[in-house]
């Protein structure tokens, strides 16, 4: 067993009795005593001795916690008793150690095969850029929590994914504005942090970074942050404790177990997909094949898959073979015409350019359910089970020349299973099955209290924005970690209180600067709660929580909400749209809502839409049909301050919603109406109440 720092403060010692309440589950006992935080009354430990376990002593002045976890591992025979207050373990019920919370770099964990570990509020499993980004965000809200990471550091799946290294996030370092938040819209691969040396324009000039120097910024930013990560900790499984209505344990490959009340899930998507056909033997993953282009040097290739990957390949592999073909059912979409990020990228489809313009590579239509692989000598053939057209009539088959190498390259899906069986979580449906299904504040859908982040949470958004990837998630991870406060410890998402005046002027540099927004078009919006005699405004908020608002963020909405999310038009994008095409811009304001290209949307709403109208709301809406709909004219330079297309027509709407004219008047000009006209605006009034008239000036 490992030794560690005794505390008189915190230290139990003599023999430690079990408690009654026990039970075997996984091979480890579990027990439940009551146990009060160590608190600065707690006496010395000799004095202490026993007392810790005993269920009497809040008569003593000490502050009684809920119940505590207690483990033995019985093979090893050593006894694991995690608290709030400090760490406890104990050997064949002899020798007593209490460690205080310990930055991970001085653990001594593994050590002997076993580490003892305390209890944490919150464990997050995975330190890839999603589990860094809420390390980051529950450090500064002051939370216990561990970040639990099977690699020796951060951001193991960037050490070896993309295979052929290249990020497919973009690092624009200039954007001509000095304004922060805006150039976050251009950054895709810095996590948000309050500090300026963290971003990845200053890592380097590439514009589609290096993976390798993605790691380096990952473990700088864990580094300088102080996060608090184990690492070399493999979570092979995941139960719920059984008496509380939280809580969950996680055990590692090497047997040691971890609690915790709160868990969030962020170990990406890291499982090929290996279908099953005739010959799959002789195929070779993405995820192993070798990067040695001697290896493929005049050699005909086929890929199975035309994703980023597959292409991304195919480009790598491309000068030294004799040709590349690709694979798959269904036909390539590229993201400028899909708009989506994860569909085939420009910087890694030049094997499209080698299809059409004739230099032997291709891209073939194929099940490859259907297909059989069969060795033949050193090279290998294709056949199609069911291909009927085909069969003993033709003898132009497309593949019917020989292929020397055959790569899979057909995606990944997420891990379930590290969980136990009696909480396996649900996965997505159809093409969202390679993800866990989920509530939209990120919890499993089946499975109370277990939440996700990072690219786990993308069954919310797949194929509509950009949830699955960094410059999406980190703003999902920041409002994840805003509905947990609230949740948890009951701090209300960030609001700001405005007057009526100023809500126009917040719209407008919301729509020209947010990143959240603009990165999370359709899933994101700012929403404006109006009473009576001010409004609140949330910003970035999850537009499917609409009908939860109050319960999911602490505020209360009885009347009025508008909310104003970025949208793309509803039928501008997808496989084979043509958005270069002349004429594709929206240029004449009464038209807005005929825009295709992104631009904001505000919904208005006389009452909180209900759970029922959210889920009969009309096909490719985001939120349900709302009392008045406003949308801002697309723009070529995306600058929404445009006197007449943009602000006037967005006045007009507020002043509609509001119910009476919102601009804001100097006090002199409200002084001259009060004395010209029968009646005032009301922002005049307002501000006559205030005392913000005309005052008499001393000479
Ligand atoms: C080939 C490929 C290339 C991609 N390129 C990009 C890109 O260029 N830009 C982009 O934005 N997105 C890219 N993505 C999407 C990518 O998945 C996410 O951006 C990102 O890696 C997801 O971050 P994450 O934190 O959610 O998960 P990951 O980065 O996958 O991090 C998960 C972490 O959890 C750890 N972990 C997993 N299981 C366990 C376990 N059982 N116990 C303990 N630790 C565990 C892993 O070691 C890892 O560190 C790419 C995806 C693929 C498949």
């Amino acid at each position: 067993m490992t030794s560690g720092e005794l505390t008189g403060k915190y230290s139990l010692g003599g023999i430690l009795k079990l408690p009654r309440r026990c039970h075997v589950r996984h091979d480890i006992l579990i027990c439940h005593t009551t146990f009060r935080e160590a608190t600065s009354k707690l006496e010395p430990a000799d004095e202490t001795a026993d007392k810790d376990l005993c269920d009497t002593c809040d008569s003593r002045g000490y502050r009684y916690t809920s119940d505590i976890r207690m483990a033995v591992t019985l093979s090893r025979f050593v006894l694991v008793m995690t608290c709030s207050a400090g760490l406890v373990t104990l050997a064949s019920g002899q020798s007593s150690m209490i460690g205080q919370e310990r930055h991970p770099a001085e653990s001594d964990d593994n050590a002997a095969g076993f580490s003892a570990t305390k209890y944490h509020d919150y464990i997050i499993v995975g330190a890839g850029p999603s589990g860094l980004q809420l390390g980051y965000f529950l450090q500064r809200a002051g939370r216990d929590y561990l970040i639990l990471e099977k690699g020796d550091s951060a951001g193991t799946f960037y050490k070896t994914y993309p295979r052929h290294r290249k990020l497919i996030s973009i690092n624009k370092r200039y954007t001509g504005k000095t304004n922060k938040e805006y150039n976050l819209r251009h950054d895709w691969n810095s996590l948000l942090s309050d500090d300026e040396s963290l971003l990845m324009t200053q890592y380097t000039e590439e514009f589609f970074p290096s993976a390798d120097t993605y790691v380096q910024y990952l473990n700088d930013f864990a580094r300088k942050l102080r996060l608090k990560i184990q690492h070399g900790v493999n979570v092979h499984r995941i139960w719920k404790t059984d008496d509380e209505k939280e809580g969950f344990s996680i055990r590692d490959q090497s047997g040691n177990v971890f609690t915790c009340r709160y868990l969030v899930v962020a170990t990406g998507i890291w499982v090929p997909n290996e279908p099953e056909f005739v010959g799959k033997e002789h195929v070779v993953g993405y995820e192993n094949m070798t990067l040695d282009l001697d290896w493929y040097r005049g050699k005909t290739v086929l890929i199975l898959g035309k994703g980023n990957s597959a292409f991304e390949t195919a480009d790598y592999i491309q000068p030294v073979t004799n040709f590349v073909h690709l694979f798959s059912r269904s036909r390539v979409k590229l993201a400028w015409e899909t708009h989506y990020v994860g569909d085939l990228r420009a910087v890694n489809n030049g094997l499209i350019d080698t299809y059409q313009l004739k230099s032997l590579d291709g891209v073939l239509y194929t099940d490859i359910n259907n297909m059989q692989v069969i060795k033949h000598g050193g090279q290998f053939n294709i056949r199609l089970v069911n291909d009927f057209e085909h069969r003993g009539l033709h003898d132009n088959f497309a593949a019917r020349s020989p292929y020397d190498v055959i790569i899979r390259a057909l995606g990944f899906h997420f891990d379930d299973s590290i969980f136990d069986k009696s909480i396996i979580p649900k996965l997505g449906e159809g093409e969202k099955k390679k993800y866990p299904a989920i509530k939209p504040n990120y919890e499993s859908v089946n499975v109370e209290s277990l939440f996700f982040a990072g690219t786990n949470t993308h069954s919310l958004d797949f194929r509509k924005s950009t949830g699955g990837f960094i410059h999406g998630f980190r703003y999902t991870t920041r409002a994840l970690h805003r509905l947990l406060e609230w949740r948890n410890h009951k701090y209300p998402w960030p609001s700001t209180t405005l007057r009526t005046t100023q809500v126009m002027n917040t719209l407008l540099k919301r729509m020209n600067e947010a990143s959240g927004l603009y990165q999370m078009y359709s899933v994101l919006g700012d929403v404006i709660i109006i009473n009576d005699t001010d409004t609140v405004y949330l910003e970035e908020v999850p537009v499917q929580l609409l009908p939860q608002l109050e319960t999911a963020t602490g505020h209360r909405a009885p009347n009025k909400v508008i909310v104003m999310a970025m949208e793309f038009g509803k039928n501008f994008s997808g496989p084979g749209s043509d958005p270069l095409r002349h004429g594709t811009a929206t240029t004449v304001p009464k038209d807005a809502h005929l825009a295709g290209f992104l631009h904001p949307v505000l919904y208005y709403y006389s009452h909180l839409p209900t759970d029922d109208d959210m889920l009969r709301r009309p096909l490719k809406w985001i939120l349900p049909r709302p009392t008045r709909l406003h949308h801002v004219i697309e723009d070529f330079l995306f600058d929404f301050s445009s006197p007449v297309s943009h602000v006037l027509h967005l006045r007009r709407f507020l002043d509609t919603v509001f119910g009476y004219e919102t601009r804001n008047y100097f006090a002199g000009s409200c002084f001259k109406m009060a004395m010209t006209h029968t009646n005032v605006p009301k922002t005049c009034q307002d501000q006559y109440l205030r005392g913000e008239g005309l005052t008499h000036a001393k000479s």
